[in-house]
C-alpha cells in the first residue's frame, strides 16, 4: 500500500506553494489507491502557532485534499527524538556544540554547503570530559553529527528519486545538527524518525528538499530506518517564473478563500501545472 505524507510547519498559513505540494502528496497516493497522511512538524517552539496549526487544518479541507488517519504532531514526540540522539551519543557519533552563531559566522574559512556556512567542526575537537563537564555547568548547546565518521561507517548510500538512482553525498552539508540548543530535535533528525514511524513509502515534496536527503538517507542508515522512494517535484512558479513561495509574496489559502475564491478551481489549476511523472528532475 502506498503511504504518502505532507509535513507543514505551522510557522504561517498555507500559500500556494504548500498547497501545490499538498496535492501532489495527496493525488499520488490516491491515484494508486493508497493513504494520504498529515503530520504537523511544531519541532521549533520559537516559530510554531497554535493558531496556524488550526489554519493547516481549515485550509486543506477548503481545498477539498482530506488526509486517512489521525494527524500526526512533532511536538508530541520529543521523547522518540531523544531515545535516537541517546542511541547516537552512545555510539559516539554525535557530540555537543557550544559554539554560538557569532562563533560559527566568524570563522570566515568556512566553506558553503547546501545549508549555508559549513560548520568548521570547533567543538569536535573537544576533549569529552571537558565537554561533560561544560554539559554539567548548563550551558546551552545543540548536538552535532559527526558526518566524517557517520559516513564512513554507512559507507555508499543511495536512494531513488523519480525512479532514478541517486548516491548519497552527505558530506557536504558538514555536521548537521540533529538536537538544537532551544528545541530537542532537529528537522533532519525528526523526519525521517517520523516518517518511519507513520509507515511512509513514498515521499512527495519539493524540489528544494532534495538536498537535505543526502542526509536523511544516511540517518535512515545509522538509525536502521527503511529509505522511502522519493518524488521531489518543481516548485510552483508565478507567471513570471519566479518560485511562489511565502516570502516572494504567494498568496495565503486564507486571503484566496476570503476573496471569495473558488476551491475546485484552484485546485484544477494546480493540477493543470503538474509535470508528468518522471519527466523533470530537480538536479
Ligand atoms: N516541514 C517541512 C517544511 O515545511 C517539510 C518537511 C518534508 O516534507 O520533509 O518545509
Amino acid at each position: 500500500m502506498i503511504v504518502t505524507r505532507f509535513a507543514p510547519s505551522p510557522t504561517g498559513r498555507l500559500h500556494l506553494g504548500h498547497a501545490f505540494s499538498a496535492m501532489r502528496a495527496h493525488d499520488f497516493a490516491r491515484d494508486r489507491g493508497g493513504r494520504f497522511l498529515l503530520r504537523i512538524e511544531d519541532i521549533d517552539p520559537g516559530r510554531t502557532r497554535e493558531a496556524f496549526v488550526d489554519g493547516i487544518g481549515e485550509d486543506l479541507r477548503w481545498l477539498g485534499l482530506s488526509w486517512d488517519g489521525p494527524v500526526l504532531r512533532q511536538s508530541a514526540r520529543l521523547g522518540l527524538y531523544a531515545d535516537a540522539l541517546a542511541g547516537l551519543k552512545a555510539r559516539g557519533l554525535v557530540y555537543p556544540c557550544f559554539c554560538t552563531r557569532r562563533d560559527i559566522a566568524a570563522s570566515t574559512s568556512a566553506p558553503h554547503g547546501p545549508e549555508g556556512a559549513i560548520y568548521p567542526g570547533t567543538c569536535r575537537a573537544l576533549a569529552p570530559d571537558i565537554a561533560a563537564t561544560r554539559i554539567a555547568a548548563g550551558e546551552p548547546h545543540a548536538w552535532r553529527l559527526d558526518m566524517a565518521a557517520a559516513a564512513a561507517l554507512a559507507g555508499t548510500l543511495r536512494w531513488e528519486d523519480h525512479g532514478c538512482a541517486i548516491t548519497a553525498a552527505p558530506e557536504r552539508f558538514g555536521d548537521v545538527v540533529l538536537a538544537r540548543k532551544d528545541a530537542p530535535a532537529s528537522y533532519h533528525l525528526a523526519v525521517v524518525i517520523d516518517d518511519a514511524a507513520q509507515g511512509v513509502t513514498d515521499i512527495v515534496r519539493g524540489a528544494d528538499l532534495f538536498d537535505a536527503t543526502h542526509v536523511h538517507r544516511l540517518l535512515q542508515a545509522l538509525l536502521g530506518l527503511p529509505t522511502p522512494r522519493y518524488h521531489h517535484h518543481p516548485l510552483l512558479t508565478g507567471p513570471d517564473g519566479r518560485r511562489l513561495a511565502k516570502r516572494d509574496g504567494a498568496p495565503p489559502l486564507a486571503d484566496l478563500r476570503a476573496a471569495g475564491a473558488d476551491p475546485a478551481e484552484i485546485l484544477g489549476n494546480l493540477r493543470a501545472r503538474g509535470f508528468p511523472e518522471g519527466l523533470t528532475h530537480p538536479t
